[in-house]
C-alpha cells in the first residue's frame, strides 16, 4: 500500500511537531522526498528534522523556514521548495492553531488577523502559489496531483468556548476547497480535507488534565487521538493509486467524537 508515494515531493507545512510530523515521518518512511516548515529552525525544530531524516533517504528531507501567516513567505516557502526538489506532487497544509480564545464582544482585528492569517491565508497562499507545480506534476506523471489540507471537527460544529474565528476559519478552509474543485480538476487536482477530532498535540497544552478528562469522555473510543493515528490517512488521500478519483471530500479522524 502506498507505494506509489515513492519518490513523490511532498510539502508540508507546519511539520515540525504534532499532526505535521507525524505525517512527515510516514511519507519519509514510505520514500519520498519531504520538506519540513515552522516559523524557524528552533532547537525543537531541528531535532524533528533529524527524526525525519534517519527514516528517510540520503538528501530527501529539507527544512524551510517560513511564518505562513505572511503571504510573502507562503511565496518563499514554495519557491524554496520547488528550488531543491524540482517541482511539487502533493502539498499538504497542515499549519494552523487556535491563536487564542475570545468571546464576540472582545474580538478585535488583531485577533480577527491573527487567527485568519495563521488558518486561512497560511493555506489559501501556499496554495496558490503551489497551483502552477501540481498542474505540472499531474501532466507529468498522468496521474493526479494532491492537496490536502488539515480542516477541524470545529469547522464543522462550531468550536468550543472563545474558539469561534477558529472554527470559522477551519469552515472556510472545508468550503474553498469545494471551489477550488471546481476550478482544478481540470487540471487533475484533487483538494480533499483530513478532519482531526481531539489529537494529542501541544494544540492542547493550556488544558488541565481535568478538562483533557472531560473532552475525553466525549469521544466515542473515550480517549484522545495520536498523530500517529492521523497519518496514514494524509497518505491515503496523497496516494493517486488509493484515492485518484476522490476530490472535494472531507475525512473526519475523530474517534467517533461526531458523526457528520
Ligand atoms: P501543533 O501545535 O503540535 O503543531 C502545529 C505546527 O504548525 C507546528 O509544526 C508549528 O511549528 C507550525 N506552525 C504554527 N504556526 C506557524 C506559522 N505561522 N508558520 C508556519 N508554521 C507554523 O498542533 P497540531 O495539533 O499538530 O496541529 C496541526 C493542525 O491540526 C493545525 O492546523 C490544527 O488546527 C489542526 N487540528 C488539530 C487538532 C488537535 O486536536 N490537535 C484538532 C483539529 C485540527
Amino acid at each position: 500500500m502506498f507505494g506509489d508515494l515513492v519518490g513523490k515531493r511532498v510539502l508540508i507545512t507546519g511539520s515540525t511537531a504534532g499532526i505535521g510530523l507525524a505525517v512527515a515521518k510516514l511519507f519519509a518512511h514510505k520514500g519520498a522526498k519531504v520538506a519540513l516548515n515552522g516559523r524557524t529552525l528552533s532547537p525543537a525544530a531541528e531535532s524533528a528534522l533529524k527524526e525525519v531524516r534517519e527514516l528517510a533517504n540520503e538528501g530527501d528531507v529539507i527544512f524551510i523556514p517560513a511564518d505562513l501567516t505572511q503571504s510573502s513567505e507562503c511565496e518563499k516557502l514554495v519557491n524554496s521548495f520547488v528550488a531543491e526538489f524540482g517541482g511539487i506532487d502533493v502539498l499538504i497544509n497542515n499549519a494552523g492553531g487556535l491563536g487564542g480564545r475570545s468571546s464576540l464582544e472582545d474580538i478585535d482585528d488583531e485577533f480577527y488577523d491573527k487567527v485568519m492569517d495563521l488558518n486561512a491565508r497560511s493555506a489559501l497562499m501556499v496554495t496558490r502559489y503551489s497551483i502552477p507545480y501540481l498542474r505540472s506534476s499531474a501532466a507529468e506523471s498522468g496521474t493526479t496531483a494532491s492537496v490536502i489540507s488539515t480542516g477541524s471537527i470545529a469547522g464543522r460544529e462550531g468550536g468550543g468556548l472563545g474558539a469561534s474565528l477558529y472554527a470559522a476559519s477551519k469552515a472556510w478552509l472545508h468550503n474553498v476547497h469545494r471551489n477550488w474543485v471546481k476550478e482544478y480538476t481540470k487540471d487533475n487536482i484533487r483538494f480533499n480535507i483530513i478532519a482531526p477530532g481531539t489529537i494529542d498535540t501541544d494544540f492542547h497544552a493550556d488544558k488541565s488534565d481535568e478538562l483533557k478528562e472531560k473532552i475525553a469522555s466525549t469521544i466515542a473510543f473515550g480517549r484522545f487521538g495520536l498523530s500517529e493515528e492521523m497519518a496514514p490517512s494524509f497518505a491515503f488521500f496523497a496516494s493517486h493509486n488509493c484515492s485518484g478519483y476522490i476530490t472535494g471530500q472531507i475525512l473526519d479522524v475523530n474517534g467517533g467524537q461526531m458523526c457528520p
